[in-house]
């Protein structure tokens, strides 16, 4: 049976996980967690890996300036749509003025996630 080693990022204890594989690279048992959510964090993270994305997107001022928005998915989404999203980010442009968590992307992708201002600008 193949093993995976991770270290679980639910919390500041980082505990070291270990996850037993099936066959099919599915996880069987997980085991170093000290709590629920480490054994939650770990099979996700070995069937659909999920995170938080921060980047930028161009700003347009009332005066015509330019500038960068800094801006965060709402919440995770799977990794494996990140690269689209990068790729998406760099052609949004944003009318000033931003609120801090104004949506600039609803439901990113069929996501359920949304794309939000990090920041008033
Ligand atoms: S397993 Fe539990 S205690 Fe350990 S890092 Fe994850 S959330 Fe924290």
């Amino acid at each position: 049976m193949d093993t995976k080693k991770l270290v679980c990022t639910v919390c500041p204890n980082s505990c070291s996980v270990t996850v037993e594989l099936n066959e099919s690279g599915e996880p069987v048992r997980v085991t170093g967690n000290r709590c629920p959510r480490g054994e939650a964090f770990a099979r996700q993270e070995i069937t659909c890996p999920v995170r938080v994305i921060a980047s930028t997107v161009l700003l347009r001022g009332e005066d015509g300036q330019e500038a960068l928005l800094p801006v965060r998915s709402s919440a995770a989404f799977a990794l494996s749509k990140h690269a689209q999203t990068m790729e998406l980010l760099r052609h949004i442009t944003v009318r000033a003025p931003v609120k801090m968590g104004d949506v600039v992307i609803h439901n990113l992708l069929d996501t359920g996630v949304d794309v939000i201002a990090s920041c008033n600008s």
